[in-house]
């Protein structure tokens, strides 16, 4: 509930504006008025000698989703982002995700989809969504805050999906906190994972938290939709058919004109001189390499056909540039190899390559957590282990 100052009762003692802890009360014209930094704490409510400051109901507010009906929500929707026409590959791991979820639930997976072609839209549905909400109008081509905010928000108002999910790329991180500002329900940022609990049948949204030294289990059980944020590379695409049929659902009209205006688009350029995202196979270093076994990596890398990675503490020492970190705070890898060289396994390293095919992992340490991820373990001395698999890999393609 709103504060707000009856105007013809306030006799300007000042006495509300010393009572505010967040300073949100200031002279304006001779009588009290609260700022846009009002908490609504109701501290001033009891000071005002003439009881001119009171909580009004606010008529304007929609009502929260806890207040209808839950079982009304029902379906899995992803927003499918596009830049150029081109959608994002976040989108297609949504879509793996999404599919597994909306059939634990019983549910469809509907894809929402602004600016892009009807090609664009069935290629989404081969690769798993049910239908496609379209609208190709122009007006949608470039994101906007202002203009994805409104045609998400309205959608989700009439399809009423269970779960909203988009990527948590500089799109998503921008509008979707919007939308679910405006729906009222809460929003998970970043997850790593997500599953949903069998007895409640809600989403549990997993992500790093308190600096990413604990995985937080986040639930969202009175609000609906449950909305989430997921990092592009963390979760795996779905199966493409070729023969998959689905219903596009196409919107017409432009996009509402929005407050802000774009001058010019600068295409990016990527300070990245080795591509993490797209390597197949990467030959990840630790602490426990040291600066000359990077050497011996990327030997190992380059006979594999494949980039080297690091760990934050290889990157720390200066071994190596930052765009080779795999992790938390780098890059997120899915691999078919993933081969980690006197790497611990600490959390934060974990989540940035756990999705990769098959990890291999060599260290000398038994009990590194880093064999709890890997497909295959070597306990011992990546010095005496990594040249041996360099001459072996060369045996093998020499014959
Ligand atoms: C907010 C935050 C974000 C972070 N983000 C990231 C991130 O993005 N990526 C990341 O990697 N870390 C990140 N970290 C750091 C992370 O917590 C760990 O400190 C880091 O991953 C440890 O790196 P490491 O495994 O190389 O080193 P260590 O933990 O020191 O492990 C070295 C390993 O090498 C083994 N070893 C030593 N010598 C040999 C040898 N000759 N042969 C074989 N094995 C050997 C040892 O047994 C040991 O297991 C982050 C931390 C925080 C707090």
């Amino acid at each position: 509930m709103p504060i707000v100052v009856k105007i013809e009762t306030c006799n300007s003692c000042e006495t509300c504006i010393e009572s505010c802890p967040f300073d949100a009360i200031v002279l304006k014209d001779g009588k009290a008025f609260i700022n846009e930094y009002c908490n609504a704490c109701t501290t001033c409510l009891t000071v005002c000698p003439e009881g001119a400051i009171i909580d009004k109901p606010d008529t304007t507010a929609r009502p929260a989703a806890a207040t209808a009906n839950l079982a009304d929500y029902k379906d899995v929707m992803i927003f499918a982002e596009q830049r150029h026409g081109e959608v994002a590959s976040v989108s297609y791991e949504l879509l793996g995700e999404g599919r597994r979820l909306a059939e634990q639930l019983d549910a469809k997976l509907i894809v929402v989809l602004l600016g892009a072609d009807e090609a664009a839209a069935q290629d989404l549905i081969r690769w798993g969504a049910d239908k496609v909400i379209l609208n190709t109008d122009k007006s949608y081509e470039q994101f906007n805050d202002d203009v994805y905010s409104e045609a998400l928000y309205n959608i989700i108002e009439e399809y009423k999906p269970s779960i909203v999910l988009a990527g948590a790329s500089a799109i998503g991180r921008s509008f979707i906190p919007r939308v679910a500002a405006r729906l009222r329900t809460g929003l998970t940022a970043d997850c790593t994972s997500l599953k949903i609990e069998p007895e409640t049948r809600c989403l549990l949204q997993v992500r790093p938290a308190f600096g990413g030294n604990i995985m937080a289990t986040i639930v969202c059980p009175d609000y609906r939709p449950q909305m989430a944020t997921v990092r592009s590379k963390v979760m795996k695409k779905g199966k493409y058919d070729e023969t998959r049929t689905g219903e596009i659902i196409k919107l017409s009209g432009a996009a509402i004109s929005s407050a802000t205006s774009v001058i010019e688009f600068v295409k990016e350029v990527s300070e990245l001189s080795v591509d993490l995202h797209a390597a197949e196979v990467i030959v990840a270093g630790g602490r426990g390499a040291g600066e000359k076994g990077f050497k011996l990596l990327a030997e190992l890398a380059d006979v594999m056909g494949g980039v080297v990675g690091a760990s934050r503490s290889a990157v720390d020492e200066g071994w190596v540039p930052y765009c080779h970190q795999v992790g938390q705070t780098g890059t997120t890898v899915t691999p078919k190899i993933y081969i980690a060289c006197g790497i611990s396994g600490a959390v934060q390293h974990l989540v940035g390559m756990q999705s990769s095919d098959i990890i291999i992992a060599i260290n000398k340490n038994p009990e590194a957590p880093i064999f709890n991820v890997a497909t295959y373990g070597i306990v011992g001395n990546m010095f005496d282990i990594v040249p041996q698999l360099i001459s072996s890999i060369r045996n093998i393609k020499e014959n």
